[in-house]
This record gives structure tokens, C-alpha cells and sequence, in this order.
């Protein structure tokens, strides 16, 4: 019987895993599957630093040229994987080859929501997941040309604001009330609308997209209420879907995610999953999250590898993200959800830097932090303690960070 792991798909969470299983002693043989023409790559910097042109393929990819050579791996780039036969132990790719195992990391990660309105289909609309989608987006990158952005998410509004660098003309159209109205405070939200707009982006809130309209290519974005956005391209950023498909179809439970535990363990105990594609329990919040982060795909990376390696080390972290537009790093660690106050550090009105620290009852849960990088690294430890934070002390800038919990 094959002791072979096999790994399926080949993105931030698989790089963590196959140097996670080496660094756990595992010794066997390890193939990695991915469906796109690379080795693994970082896909922050594709909507930041890449799309601007300012770093090349090497500073993307994950790993140097020669890791999975060295780290004894056999690669697969450019397979999908089409199918789970657990009762075989085998997995089957779409160029009708088949592969046994002896256990099994899926990392398919997640894809872009499609928009469903007319004209979605048109030349010129494009979305942002992987480098063919970069290349294609920065064709049309001419000083002057139009861009709409649908959605103004983090991903929407970093891509805003590589273009406004470039000097093209940027409309960010978002259907809440406000940008990145699901992660964090409207105090967070007004202060990125005011710094884009002062950058030259036109920011419209409360819009539907109804249709896109051109002849050979899209021309303008039409919204619900009949308003005209003329444009020459559209990035559409209206979330991901995690591919969980393939899990799905093997019979594993899917609900949300791939059905994890605390050791990224699937429904099949041979047969972990990591990264975007899955939901895990999480010992902070008392339920389960899907993320949708580098953190969690390194950690739940290395746990599932630690996992067949035979070792238990459970995923049980605070989440944190950031996003980097002009000059600003967000950095934000836990997730604010059913915070009962919102204490603000610094001035998010004329300034760039502050932060902002929600409190569930006292109780520190999360920090969105706007260029203030010691408050962020203090709140990683805070939120992972559960500190209770006297709003005061947290508003004093006078008293230093080290010293906010007292
Ligand atoms: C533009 C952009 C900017 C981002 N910015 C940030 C940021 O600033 N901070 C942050 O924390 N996170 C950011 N993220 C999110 C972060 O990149 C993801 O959370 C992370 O890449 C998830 O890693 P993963 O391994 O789960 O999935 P991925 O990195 O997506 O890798 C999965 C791989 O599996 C492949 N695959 C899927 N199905 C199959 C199959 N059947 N067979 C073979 N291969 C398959 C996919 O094509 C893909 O290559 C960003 C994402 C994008 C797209």
C-alpha cells in the first residue's frame, strides 16, 4: 500500500505544507498537484506590488527555483486533479492519470464570485486571482484610461489604488453604504473613502450593478437606479467561493469549507484539508470560521502536515490580515464581530495613522490597525489573552503601547 501524501492544489497552504512535512521528519514520498502553469506564488502582491510593476515573478513565488527539487517532491504544474477515489486511495487528474496515496492534504484554496448581469461576458471586465489575471488587467494600464472597480472590498480597493498611482481615471462602485463594509468599523470605512478620494478615486456607495453595455467591448458599467459609469475596463472584486467541490464529491463533509477539526483533520481521517477551501473550529470565537488569509493557510499548512507526520499541534489561533494601499498598511488582527465599543487611538479624521480597538465587553476581540505597527504586534498578544482594556488608557497616546493594558 502507497505511504505516498499527496498534496492537491499548489498555492500558500500546500508550499507551508510540503516544508512542514520535511521539518516533522516525514520521509516518504510526497507529490503536489496544481492546476495553473506555476509553482507556488504569494497572491498578496498581485493586487499590490506586481500589478504595479514594481516586483517581478521571483519575488512572488513562495519557495527558491530549487526547494521541492531539494526537498525530494515530485511536481505536477499544470494538473488538475478531477477526482477523489477514497475507496481506492487514489486520485485521478484530468489528464486521465491516476496517482494512489497513503494520505491526502487538500488545498484547492478558493476562486472569484462571478458577476451574473448582462454583458458579464464582454471584453474588458476582468477579475483578480492568479498572474494571467494580472497580466491582463495591467494591458490595460495607459495614463488616462478608465477604470471600474465593482466592489469595494480589500481587493477592489488595493487594485484602486495601484491604478490611481498610474494616473488612470479610477470609479469604485460598492453596493453597502460603504467600502469594506463586512470586515471593518464605518470609523475605518470614512477614513479610506476620504484618503481615496484624496488620491483622485471617485468612490460611489449604495450602487447596484445592473449590466455592463459595449459592442465589442465593455464601454460603461450601468447601475440599478440607470446611472452610466462610461469606462474602458472593469475588475469586478466581489469575493471568492471556495473550491470544495472535489471534497464534496469524495463525500467528505462540506459546509461552508471542508469540514476540519483543530487538526485539520477531514471527515476522512486520512485525508486532511488547509487554507481557503476550509472550515475549522475555532477555540477563540466558541465557532467555526472560513478565512480567507495567508495566516490561516501557513498554520492550518503546517498543522495538517504535522498531522501526518504523526504529531498533534492544533490550529488554535487569533486571525490576522492586512492590505496595503498608497502609503497605508491595515494591519487587522481578530475579527470584530459583536464588538460593543469601538475606542480609536490616534485621529482617522485628518491623519493616516491610528487605530482602532474593539471591545466585547471589556474584552479586547480586535485591532484595526492604520500605519501603527506596534499597536498591532501588542494586539496580536492582547487578543490571543483575552486582556480586558480600559478605554481610556487605550485613547491616551500619552501612555506608551506596551503599557495600554496596564
Ligand atoms: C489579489 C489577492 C490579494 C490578496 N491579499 C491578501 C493580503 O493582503 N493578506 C492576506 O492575508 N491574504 C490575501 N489574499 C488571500 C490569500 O492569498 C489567500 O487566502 C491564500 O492564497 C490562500 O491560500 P490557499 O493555499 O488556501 O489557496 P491558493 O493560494 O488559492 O492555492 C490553491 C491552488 O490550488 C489550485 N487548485 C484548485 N483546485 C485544484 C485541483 N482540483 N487540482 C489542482 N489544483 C487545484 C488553485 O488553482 C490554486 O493554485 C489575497 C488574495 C488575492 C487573490
Amino acid at each position: 500500500m502507497a505511504d505516498d501524501i499527496l498534496i492537491i492544489g499548489a498555492g500558500q497552504a500546500a508550499a507551508q505544507a510540503v516544508q512542514s512535512l520535511r521539518a516533522e521528519g516525514f520521509e516518504g514520498p510526497i507529490k503536489l498537484f496544481g492546476d495553473e502553469p506555476y509553482a507556488p506564488y504569494q497572491r498578496p502582491p498581485l493586487s499590490k506590488k506586481f500589478l504595479a510593476g514594481e516586483i517581478g515573478y521571483d519575488r512572488v513565488e513562495l519557495k527558491g527555483a530549487d526547494f521541492y527539487a531539494q526537498s525530494n517532491v515530485e511536481t505536477h504544474w499544470g494538473t488538475r486533479v478531477t477526482e477523489i477515489d477514497r475507496r481506492a486511495k487514489r486520485v485521478l487528474t484530468g489528464d486521465g492519470r491516476g496517482f494512489d496515496y497513503g494520505k491526502l492534504i487538500i488545498a484547492t484554496g478558493s476562486r472569484v464570485r462571478e458577476i451574473n448581469v448582462p454583458g458579464f461576458e464582454l471584453d474588458g471586465v476582468h477579475y483578480l486571482r492568479n498572474i494571467e489575471d494580472v497580466k491582463s488587467i495591467q494591458a490595460h494600464f495607459t495614463e488616462g484610461a478608465k477604470m471600474v472597480v465593482v466592489g469595494g472590498g480589500y481587493i477592489g480597493l488595493e487594485v484602486a489604488a495601484v491604478a490611481a498611482k498610474r494616473g488612470l481615471g479610477v470609479t469604485v462602485l460598492e453596493t453597502a453604504d460603504r467600502v469594506m463594509a463586512r470586515v471593518v468599523d464605518p470609523i475605518v470605512s470614512h477614513f479610506y473613502e476620504r484618503v481615496h478620494r484624496e488620491e483622485g478615486v471617485t468612490i460611489e456607495t449604495g450602487v447596484t450593478v445592473a449590466g455592463f453595455e459595449g459592442k465589442d467591448k465593455v464601454e460603461a458599467v450601468v447601475s440599478g437606479e440607470g446611472k452610466r459609469f462610461p469606462c474602458d475596463f472593469v475588475v469586478v472584486g466581489i469575493g471568492i467561493i471556495p473550491n470544495t467541490e472535489l471534497a464534496a464529491e469524495a463525500g467528505l463533509e462540506v459546509e461552508n469549507g471542508i469540514v476540519v477539526d483543530e487538526l485539520c483533520r477531514t471527515s476522512d481521517p486520512d485525508i486532511c484539508a488547509a487554507g481557503d477551501c476550509t472550515s475549522h473550529p475555532s477555540a477563540v470565537y466558541g465557532h467555526r470560521l472560513r478565512l480567507e488569509s495567508v495566516h490561516n493557510a501557513i498554520e492550518q499548512g503546517k498543522t495538517a502536515a504535522a498531522t501526518l507526520a504523526g504529531k498533534e499541534k492544533p490550529y488554535n489561533q487569533v486571525p490576522w490580515f492586512w492590505s496595503d494601499q498608497y502609503d497605508l498598511k491595515l494591519q487587522i488582527v481578530g475579527l470584530s464581530a459583536g464588538y460593543t465599543e469601538a475606542v480609536v487611538r490616534g485621529d482617522p479624521e485628518t491623519g493616516r495613522s491610528f487605530a482602532v480597538f474593539y471591545l466585547k465587553d471589556g474584552v479586547l476581540i480586535a485591532v484595526d490597525a492604520v500605519n501603527r505597527a506596534p499597536e498591532f504586534m501588542m494586539a496580536k498578544m492582547l487578543t490571543q489573552k483575552k486582556a480586558v482594556l480600559d478605554p481610556t488608557r487605550i485613547r491616551d497616546e500619552s501612555i506608551g503601547v506596551k503599557e495600554i493594558a496596564g
